[in-house]
Formats: C-alpha cells, structure tokens, sequence
C-alpha cells in the first residue's frame, strides 16, 4: 500500500483526505446522481466500494431495510475472490477472521451397515498454486462490513441510505440525468435521478421487474435449511467441510465456520410440489436440527445454540438481459437480480461480487471520459454468459447431490455413486475456486494470436499471479497484488533473457517508445497534468536477481516521478530470481527468450498477450478501449 505521494499527514494512511461537497452530499438523499445503487448485498456493495475510489463521481446506495445485515446467508469466498479482496485491501483482514478450508471430506453410508455413514475419503479443497489465497469462509455481514469500511474511508465517505425502498424506474435520454427512480422513505415518496442505475437488489429484484426482464430456467421447487449451530458432536470431521450421502435420510454439507466452534449446516429438505412455497411447510429449526440428527447416525448431535436459521427454495433461472438496452445501456441489473442457484457450490456471493466487480471499473472509466459507452455493452455480454455457465453447473451438481445414493432402497435407476459425486467435484475444483473463468473474445479480450508467448496467462481469465521481489526494497511478493482495484489498467512487461532495460534492448526500447512518442498510450490517453501511471500502470519484471541491478540506472519511466511533490515511485519493477524456488516465468509459461507484454483490465483480467516490440499493437489495443485524453 503507498501512501504520503502529496504529502505526510498523521492518523490512519488508508482514510482518504475527505472532499467536503461529497461529504454533505452523501448525508441526505441528493437529487441528482451519477451512479444509484439499488441495494446493500455483496453485489451493491461491491460496485459502490469500486466507484468510492473516484471522488468525482457522485454515487448514492439506497436499500430497504433499516441498517447493514447482521447475520446469515452467504459465507463461502472463493479464492478469486480474496484476489479481488485484496485489490480493495481488506483480503488479509478476512484471512485472519475467516475459516480456511483446506480439505475437504466425504461421508457416505457404511457398507456393514447403511443407515449408518462412514467417511469415505478426504481430498485437498484447493489445489497447489491455483492461487495465492485460500478458500475462506465467513460471515456474508462481515464481508459487506470490509465494503463499508473502504467506502467510509473514501474521499467522498459514501454511506448508504438505509430504508429507501425503490418503487419504479423510468429513462428519459433528453434529460441531463435520463434515469428516474422513484422510492419510499418513512411510507413518503422520494425521487432521485441518475445518470446511470444498477439494481443489486436481489433474487426478487424491483429494478428487474421495472425493466421488464424475466428469468428463465427452473423454478424453486427445492427446499433447503439452512443453520449457523453451536454443537457438541461425536462427529469427528465437525471442522472439516462435510459432504455427506447417508442412506436414507437425505444429503447434508457441512461448512466449518469462523472462530472455531460455529459450523453450518446445509440440509436437503423435500422436493416442493409445483406451486408449492416453502413457508407453506411451516418449517421451523427444530426440523432442521432433527433430520440433521438422523443423517449423523451412529454419532450424537447436541445442538446447544443457533445462531442463524433460514429454509430457502432454489431454482436454477437467469435473467433474459442483464440491461434495459443492449446498445445504449442506462439500467443493470447485477448479482442474484440476474441469476440464482442453490448454495451448495458457494457461488452466490461470489457471482454477485464478480458482477460488479466488471462493471465498475466501466461505468467509472465511461463517467470520467476514459472510454467510450460501447464499454458498458461489454457487461451484459460478459456477465450473462458467466451466469448461464453457473446455471449449468449448478443444476448438474444439485442433480447429484440431490440422487440417492447408487443401490440404496432409494435409488429407482437415478442413483448416484458417492465416488461419482466426489470425482466431479474435484474435477470442478478450478470452477468453484473462481478461476476458471474466462471472457470470450471481444474488443476487450483478444483472439491470442500470441498467447505462446505466456501459456499460463490464459486471454480472457484473471492475471495469474506468482512471486517476485521489488527492486525498490527488496521485498517478496505477489506481482498480482500491484493490481489495485483503482480503475487502472496495467502492462506488465516481462524481459527477455538478459535484458536489463539497458541499450537498445527490448525493455529499453519500450521504454523510450512509452515515454517519448506522441502514439505512447501512456501519454495519449493520461490527462493533462496526471501522473505517467494515471491510466496506464507499467510494471517491469527482470530476470535476474535484485542485488545485481541499481534501480537508479533504469530508464526515468521506471522511477516515475509524481505527486505534489514530484516523488519518485520505487514500486515499478520486479525481479524474478527466487533460486531455488521457481520463478515467475517458470510458473506461469512465460517466455524466458523472448519476454512478452501482459495488458491486464482494471479488474484482474487478460485482455491481451504481446511480443515486447509490438509497439504498434500496444498503441492499438489501448486505442481501442480508451480515448484519448483532452490536451
Ligand atoms: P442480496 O444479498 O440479496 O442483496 C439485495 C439487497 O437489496 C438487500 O439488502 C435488499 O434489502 C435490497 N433490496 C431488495 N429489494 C429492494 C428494493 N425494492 N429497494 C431497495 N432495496 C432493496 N447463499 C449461500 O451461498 N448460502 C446461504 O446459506 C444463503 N442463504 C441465503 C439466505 C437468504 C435469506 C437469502 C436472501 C440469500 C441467501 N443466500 C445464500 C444467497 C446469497 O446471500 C446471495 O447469493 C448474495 O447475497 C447475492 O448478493 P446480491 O447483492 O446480489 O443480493
């Protein structure tokens, strides 16, 4: 984290210096806004969090209910995730609170004796070097918390407005602010205009019904429980993460929670009739606590306290559009608005997160002149595709999960092996983890015509980062952790064999091209007076080791000067050499002959592999996705 660039001041460095219009602006409801946020879940969060780095850009996040939630619903937080966590500083906080998962077990009817279960096996939950971060479970409210925080933090301190609930919306494009959102406070009308609107108001979203968009695919017809418990068990595996098949009495996950007594229980209720609801079963926790009892069999379950308890149907269904228009998008809709699916592979939250998380970055470039709209259309394209995935998955998973076990008296030719399950699974691992994610080509995603040049900086999937040591100080670290979640787009340039951005060597005459001629992206698309690195965020990675180079004998672009000040920025180069461990080109199929160029999005992902002089392509891609900046 750099901090002091215009000058020292004391108290917390992460507490922007506060823009006092904004501040008055984000005690009362504004009239007039950039951005309304329709709703305080992960997905609003998320998107409110990112436009908080921007404090020219007015945003208002309005929700229903009274206050932030205080417990319940999602916890799982994958590892691309804590990536993008990471991007907004708080990933650290939420490994050391959360729960790690790092195996999981299987639990399936004993052979001896079938109303019995018995642990079948035992895998690792993530593989090694899918990524930096683990697995973590915790609280979806402290998740939206660490949101909270970077918001409250931010120049502009943005706080939602709590108990405004959104009635309709309208769009009129001759209006300065076309997006009107009508809304109820205290049972009185409110109106409050924007220039663009995201509904993250959730599965039952009103910004979803106002834009005249349904969903499609399955509707809820099954049941699950839900509880956050505090037991005594002479369950062995009470801190693992559980599947468990029992032979008669249903399917059961286990998640081990934060602080290392709660855990929580998913329980497969019955199938619902069609029409059915699931409150016209009158369930209750006791229901829950008793069936759970009867899928433990042989071992004891004594619930001592629940802390959170909720039964919710599931169905697999995706919005038809994720926009008002296509073309000219002024309404989204983002999160479980767009897509639902049950929990059993933790993608909810995840999802939701990762919906935002792909528009913020284009509304925030489009609101400051960066690009031009046609960027928006990008996220309907991007995001539907993703959710019609997840759709797929999970009805395939639920499927099993739900069959009854292969052979028992259940089973009427549907069953599924345990074996079976436990191999898709795994095989899923990547899926769940996040990172197995990839964009299609677009303007922001390339063909890869050069993608031999980093085979495992897959175009179109999240930057895969691995370790390296800054130049400035020595320090070990994750390249990937240079991508903040600040808008910025970034060029890592990898050196070939034995480049050290000396002579006219490759780096080197990049660098020149970068720092001196009129078609530099860097210079074309910066305005007037920002720093070389407003827009664009170059990062160099060396191969050799960082004792052997003096940092003052790299080009100036590598030691920028910025700021009030005029100081310069130790944190733009890299060096690979960690012998014995492998290194950064080894670990992620880059061409140690040739180096490469890797342009990556504000949000983590590939648009694009590069040979180091394609100087022409470089200017061309950038051309593309960004204007170029008012003299
Ligand atoms: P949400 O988290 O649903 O947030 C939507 C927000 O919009 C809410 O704060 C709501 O108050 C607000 N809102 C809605 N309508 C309006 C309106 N008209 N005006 C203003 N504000 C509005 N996932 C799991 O993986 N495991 C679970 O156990 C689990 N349990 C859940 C239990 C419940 C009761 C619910 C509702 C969801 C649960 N989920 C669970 C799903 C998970 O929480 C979601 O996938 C995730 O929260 C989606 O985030 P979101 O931001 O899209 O929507």
């Amino acid at each position: 984290m750099q901090f002091y660039l215009d000058g020292f001041y004391s108290g917390d460095p992460a507490l922007a210096r506060a823009n006092p219009e904004a501040v008055e602006r984000s005690e009362t409801l504004p009239d007039e806004v950039d951005v309304l946020i329709i709703g305080c879940g992960p997905a609003g969060l998320t998107l409110a969090a990112q436009l908080s780095a921007f404090p020219e850009i007015s945003v208002a996040i309005v929700d229903q209910k009274d206050g932030p939630l205080e417990v319940g619903q999602a916890d799982g937080i994958a590892c691309r995730t804590m990536e993008m966590f990471h991007g907004f500083g708080f990933a650290e906080a939420v490994m050391r609170e959360g729960y790690w998962v790092n195996e999981v077990c299987f639990w399936k009817p004993a052979p001896e004796n079938t109303a019995h279960i018995h642990r079948s096996s035992r895998i690792e939950d993530v593989e090694q070097d899918l990524s930096e971060f683990p697995h973590i479970i915790l609280n979806q409210a402290r998740v939206h918390e660490f949101y909270l925080d970077v918001m409250r933090k931010s120049a502009n301190r943005l706080e939602p407005h709590y108990g405004r609930k959104l009635l309709d919306l309208t769009r009129d494009d001759a209006a300065p602010y076309p997006v009107t959102a009508k809304l109820e406070h205290n049972g009185a009308p409110e109106t409050i205009r924007a220039k663009y609107v995201v509904g993250c108001d959730g599965a039952r979203s009103q910004t979803r019904r106002a834009l005249g968009v349904t969903l499609e695919g399955d509707s809820a017809n099954q049941a699950w429980g839900v509880m956050d418990v505090l037991v005594d068990t002479d369950f062995p595996d009470l801190h693992y993460k559980c599947v468990i098949h029992s032979g008669k009495e249903g399917n059961m996950l286990i998640i081990p929670r934060e602080g290392g007594y709660m855990a929580r229980f998913y329980i497969e209720m019955d199938k619902l009739n069609p029409d059915e609801r699931v409150a016209q079963r009158n369930l209750t926790s006791d229901h829950l606590i008793a069936a759970a009892k009867r899928i433990f069999a042989p071992h004891f379950l004594d619930v001592k306290q629940v802390a959170w308890w909720s039964v919710y149907e599931i169905g697999q269904r995706v919005a038809d559009r994720f926009v008002d228009e296509e073309a000219d998008p002024r309404i989204f809709i983002a999160g479980d608005a767009c897509h639902t699916h049950s929990p059993k592979a933790g993608q909810g939250m995840n999802v939701s997160m990762g919906d935002a998380f792909n528009l913020g970055w284009k509304l925030a470039a489009c609101l400051r002149g960066q690009s031009a709209p046609w960027l928006l259309t990008t996220y309907s394209a991007e995001r539907r595709a993703i959710a019609q995935d997840l759709i797929g998955f999970d009805r395939e998973l639920a499927k099993m999960f739900s069959a009854p076990v292969k052979g028992s008296a259940e089973d009427q030719g549907d069953g599924v092996d345990p074996a079976e399950f436990q191999r898709y699974f795994m095989e899923h691992g990547r899926y769940t983890a996040g990172v197995a994610l990839r964009y299609g080509p677009s303007r922001l995603t390339s063909e890869g015509a050069h993608q031999g040049l980093a085979t495992g900086q897959i175009i179109g999937k999240r930057f895969h980062s691995a370790p390296v040591i800054r130049l400035g100080d020595g320090r070990h670290m994750q390249l990937g952790h240079a991508g903040k979640a600040d808008g910025r787009w970034r060029v890592y340039a990898f050196g070939g064999a034995g480049d050290l951005v000396q002579g006219s060597s490759p780096l080197a005459r990049l660098c020149s091209y970068l720092a001196q001629d009129p078609a530099s992206p860097l210079l074309r698309h910066r305005p007037d007076g920002a720093d070389i690195d407003a827009v664009i965020d170059l990062r160099v990675i060396l191969q050799t080791h960082h004792h052997k180079l003096d940092h003052r004998a790299l080009p100036a672009l590598l030691l920028p000067r910025k700021g009030r000040l005029g100081l310069p920025d130790f944190e733009k180069v890299f060096c690979s050499d960690l012998a014995p461990e492998p290194d950064i080109y080894t670990r992620r199929g880059i061409d140690k002959a040739q180096g490469c160029l890797i342009l990556v999005r504000p949000d983590q992902y590939v648009s694009e592999v590069l040979p180091l002089d394609d100087h022409a392509a470089l200017a061309g891609f950038f051309d593309t996705v960004l204007n170029e900046a008012p003299a």
